[in-house]
């Protein structure tokens, strides 16, 4: 018998929840959508996972389909590239698209999650703040909820119940207990600290506005986002262990000296930084890949929550809010049978996951390491003059991710395609006027069919 449960519940109102949950409140569905923290808009929160975060197209598109998208670009800065800076303070920047735009943006994780959460409720989304969900019954669909205030326990009836809780989701870490349920979370060697430069005294910028900034150092990075109060928001990346890592930085001295000598230029814009390294926690990164993602037509994971990756192509949002599209075009379509809505949300999504997965791995390399180098700088600029010449078959990787919605498993086929194509083009040539064209135009007929491109 097919279930039309027209009551969901959500668990989770970070981004993705609160997302979902307007898009599902605007179908006609009842929401109720239980978080564990008290409201962010009423309560301060102390620093979480970065305070900023880079949307791009896809995210872009979700928000644009749920009317936010114009109100979320208002507090929003276009960064259209990367500023590198040398170890002496010399800037070299790299468009990261093929025109002005091509451009991805800074956004605070505040405000686009106040956003969401003031959206949602006019949506009629009903939020019960401090509700940590602490497990669920798979057989029925019912969940046990402690109350943050009071510690009190209740169990809530639901029809269909979607985790939306994070990297480290509860409905998951149930459903890990189901036979044949496919799991693996992959952990870097490295950690992550939040470090912030704030506006210069005039209230500007102290640093170029409409870029990401970056301090690529081989093993290790540094990078900064705009904020539109004239601030930065930065990340330092260190490994954990061995040489130049966390577990070196033992007490101020040291790290003044290191940041000092590795980012002299951005070392002099942060005050108080070996204190403020020292009071912000280290923060882990990890891929989690999961499968199945659902449980008959009552239980589904979606974002980070089904696969959570890590921040290197600046995907993981932009991911999570492709899923909701997703999700609510297959309601659109099905209506409320959710058995098949959800079958064919992961059969749709899982392979694309796994991709964007692998590819956030990959790009940690290139931005703490290839950016600073030559010989990629040089591949870049081959393949945006590539993607000139034959726009609807040499799109780089970086865009299809970034300023298209390809899905993510044909630009990681279609990127290594693209790499061996370069790599036979750049072998022998340092400049681009002794490109080969006649080879590259055989070379990419040979093995590049045509994309449907949409923005
Ligand atoms: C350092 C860093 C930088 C990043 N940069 C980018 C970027 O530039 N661009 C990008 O697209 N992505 C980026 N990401 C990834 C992005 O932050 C995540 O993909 C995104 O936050 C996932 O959204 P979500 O709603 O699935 O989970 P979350 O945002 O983690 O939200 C989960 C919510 O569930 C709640 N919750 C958890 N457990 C329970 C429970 N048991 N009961 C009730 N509530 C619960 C949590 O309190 C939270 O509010 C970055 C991530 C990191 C760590």
């Amino acid at each position: 018998m097919v279930r039309k449960a027209k009551s969901i519940t959500l668990i989770g109102a970070g981004l993705n929840g609160p997302l979902l949950g307007l898009e599902l409140a605007k179908r006609g569905f009842r929401v109720d959508l239980f978080e564990r923290r008290p409201d962010m808009r009423r309560v301060r929160m102390s620093a979480g996972r970065s305070i900023n975060l880079a949307l791009s197209t896809r995210g872009i598109h979700a928000l644009a389909g749920a009317g936010l998208w114009e109100e979320m670009r208002g507090v929003a800065i276009p960064m259209a590239g990367r500023m590198m800076h040398s170890v002496e303070s010399e800037l070299t920047f790299q468009r990261y698209g093929k025109d002005d735009a091509e451009v991805i943006y800074s956004i605070s994780r505040a405000d686009l999650n106040i956003g969401l959460l003031n959206a949602a409720e006019q949506a009629g989304v009903q939020i019960h703040f401090q509700h940590r969900c602490t497990g669920i019954d798979l057989k029925t669909g019912s969940i046990r909820l402690q109350d943050g205030e009071t510690g009190l326990q209740q169990t809530v009836e639901c029809g269909v119940v979607i985790g939306c809780d994070g990297s480290a989701s509860a409905i998951r870490g149930e459903m890990l207990k189901l036979s044949r349920f496919n799991f693996s979370q992959q952990y870097l060697d490295y950690g992550y600290k939040e470090l912030t430069i704030p506006a210069a005294s005039d209230g500007q910028h102290a640093l170029e506005m409409n870029a990401l900034h970056i301090w690529p150092r081989g093993n290790y990075m540094l990078i900064a986002l705009p904020n539109i109060d004239g601030s930065f928001a930065c990340i330092l990346f260190l490994p954990f262990e061995g040489p130049d890592s966390f577990a070196e930085m033992i007490d101020q001295a040291r790290v003044l000296e290191f940041c000092r000598m590795q980012f002299p230029d951005a070392s002099r814009l942060i005050p108080d930084l070996s204190e403020n390294f020292f009071a912000n926690p280290t923060g882990a990164m990890v891929t989690v890949k999961c499968s199945p993602w659902h449980v008959e037509d009552r239980v589904l994971l979606l974002g980070d929550a089904a696969h959570a990756i890590v921040p290197f192509f600046g995907q993981g949002i932009n991911c999570g809010f492709e899923d909701c599209s997703c999700l609510c075009e297959l309601v659109d379509a099905h209506g409320s049978n959710w058995g098949r809505i959800f079958a064919a949300f992961e059969k749709a999504r899982k392979v694309n996951t796994d991709a964007i997965a692998d590819m956030a791995v990959g790009n940690f390399a290139e931005m703490r390491d290839r950016v600073a180098d030559p010989g990629f700088l040089f591949r870049k600029k081959v393949e945006l003059a590539l993607e000139g010449k034959y726009p609807q078959r040499f799109v780089p990787k970086y865009a299809m991710v970034t300023f298209h919605r390809i899905p993510y498993a044909v630009a990681l086929k279609r990127g290594l395609t693209q790499d061996g194509i370069l790599t036979a083009l750049c072998e022998s040539i340092s400049r681009i006027e002794d490109l080969d064209w006649r080879r590259a135009d055989q070379l990419i007929h040979q093995q590049l069919t045509p994309l449907e491109l949409s923005a």
